[in-house]
């Protein structure tokens, strides 16, 4: 799965260049420009990686850091120049790691990279409910109990559940679980999947409460019922 990266920057130009970069670098970015934006978004996503600017129009990163103190979510300050002396307040902050600014693409690379690895651990787990999913070691579990999904319904549910409460249109969806040849997909290809792993997962496949419909829209991983 690839990693999902919020990065909290306020200057829209260096916002759009390191979002670029790090797509490149292989990240699945996500950009918000102000506290509310990181407030917003983490309250409904899932992200691997917070990548936050010291110094927003609404507020300032450090305070958001302690408010975040004891998420499992690793993140990163960026601070300006010349704020060095509020490093040591960053870390107090729980920040997992900080770079002054300008940061270079490479730089930026090779802390996420750590940081991801000193956290991997904890972080390729999922729970919800009666759920633990290790992604990594395709150990998926019920009420404690191995269940056997196939290939498809892995990356299917690891697609939802990395786009939790976020509804998926059937196409998204299809793109994305056949990226070799979605065009000689069958029409019913997906409803197939979801059904498949409904059977799986729901306490009542007729009345889904995890991966819901929602009506002519797509498909929902919903974290209510956890
Ligand atoms: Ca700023």
């Amino acid at each position: 799965m690839r990693k999902r990266i919020l990065f909290i920057e306020d200057d829209p130009i260096l916002n759009r260049g390191i979002c670029t970069g790090l797509e490149r670098e292989g990240y699945e970015m996500k950009a918000g420009f102000s506290i509310a934006d990181a407030k917003n978004m983490l309250a409904r996503e899932r992200f691997d990686l917070l990548l936050l600017d010291a110094g927003l129009p609404d507020g300032d990163g450090f305070k958001l850091c302690r408010e975040l103190k004891d998420d499992t979510l690793p993140v990163i300050l960026l601070t300006a120049r010349g704020m060095e002396c509020d490093m040591v307040g960053g870390l107090d902050a729980g920040a997992d790691d900080y770079i002054v600014k300008p940061v270079s693409l490479r730089v930026l690379t090779a802390r996420i990279q750590a940081l991801l690895r000193r956290t991997s651990n904890k972080e390729t787990v999922y729970r919800m409910g009666p759920f633990e999913f290790a992604f990594e070691e395709t150990s998926f579990r019920k009420h404690g109990v191995l269940l056997q999904l196939s290939v498809r319904e892995q990356k299917l549910l690891a697609y939802l559940v990395a786009h939790a409460n976020l509804v998926l249109s059937r196409n998204k969806i299809l793109e994305y679980l056949w990226t070799d040849d979605p065009d000689s997909v069958e029409e019913n290809a997906v409803a197939v999947v979801i059904r498949r792993l409904r059977e799986k997962l729901e306490d009542d496949p007729a009345r889904p409460v995890y991966i819901r419909n929602v009506y002519g829209a797509g498909y929902m991983w919903s974290e209510e019922k956890g």
